[in-house]
């Protein structure tokens, strides 16, 4: 147990954890009291260990369960498939709206797992981008499915927040849910996974990846995002070195995640973002290339985006 004494004579830990949340603040409901520990170091690999584990079968806590309890953790993955993810001993089907479609049928498809809750106002701001998103996809013939599984309080929330959804779900109150929730570490919501057609992750990062890539990102893999990267350098080579953008009264540099750049959220849209970005670093505002050049399309003069004001002093803010 630690206790207030450790925190404070930890001031990087403190700072550490003081970014994550700032992270994952404004972006997720949590799941959990604090979304950023899991993530550090030892303690780290003790909670999330316990977390996904029974707690009873990891005591006493010695390197040798703990080391059996994640070898048991990578076999389970290992074997994974959509039907052992999804189907219980008693069900062997998901909702579309009323009907029931088999399991069987997302065999071989890629499919998001959506956790998501009508309490969440993240869940509520994200949820219809997906929509466009899952949409988009279906025009094309894209053998994609999305599949809803419910964190809502009650039934009443659930059906409030399923109608917004064209996609599948678990029924409501399902163990499942909880079943799923823990095997995939799940903090905080909207999430999205994403499982191959091999029934395997492809990346726990769906969320991210729509917000930065919209229908781009499928099939979500690493040789699409590879690509979606090039493709983002190359266009970065078109974007003037500093910007002076609507929203923010000093000069914004051009940044990348190799000279300064880093997951950010965007002052401008809310939503995380990485690599290529507009910064002032002195105020820690950033925003995404094309929140730029959604101003631009708002109404913003060229002229005024591409003239250089005096260096940022700035240190009250925007
Ligand atoms: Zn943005
Ligand atoms: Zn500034």
């Amino acid at each position: 147990m630690f206790t207030t004494s450790w925190w404070n004579r930890e001031p990087s830990l403190k700072s550490c954890l003081f970014h994550l949340m700032k992270i994952s603040a404004p972006l997720m409901c949590s799941m959990e009291p604090c979304p950023g520990l899991p993530y550090l170091s030892v303690i780290c690999n003790l909670r999330r260990t316990l977390h996904k584990s029974s707690k009873s079968k990891a005591f006493p806590f010695t390197s040798t369960t703990m080391a059996e309890l994640e070898a048991e953790e990578l076999a389970k993955h290992a074997s994974q498939t959509i039907g052992r993810l999804l189907c219980t001993d008693s069900r062997d089907y998901v909702f579309k709206q009323e009907e029931q479609v088999p399991i069987s049928q997302l065999v071989g498809k890629t499919v998001g797992l959506y956790f998501s809750a009508l309490w969440c106002p993240p869940c509520v701001k994200f949820t219809p981008r997906l929509v466009t998103v899952y949409q988009q996809l279906k025009e094309k013939n894209e053998d994609f499915e999305i599949v809803f599984i419910s964190i809502d309080r009650d039934e009443t929330g659930y059906v409030e927040c399923y109608q917004s959804m064209p996609w599948l779900s678990l029924p409501y109150g399902d163990e499942t849910a909880k079943t799923l929730l823990r095997y995939f570490h799940v903090q905080g919501i909207p999430t999205l996974i994403i499982i191959g057609p091999d029934g395997k992750t492809v990346t726990r990062e769906g969320r991210n990846l729509i917000n930065l890539h919209l229908e781009m990102a499928y099939p979500f893999t690493e040789a699409q995002l590879s690509l979606l990267q090039d493709r983002l350098d190359e266009e970065a080579k078109n974007y003037p070195n500093s910007v002076h953008h609507i929203g923010h009264r000093h000069i914004l540099n051009l940044v990348s995640a190799s000279s300064g750049g880093g997951p950010f959220i965007c002052c401008e849209c809310d939503e995380q973002g990485s690599g290529w970005a507009y910064q002032c670093i002195e105020c820690g505002y950033e925003i995404h290339l094309k929140c730029v050049r959604e101003s631009e399309k708002d109404g913003f003069n060229e002229k005024q985006l591409r003239t250089v004001i005096p260096a940022c002093a700035c240190s009250s803010g925007y």
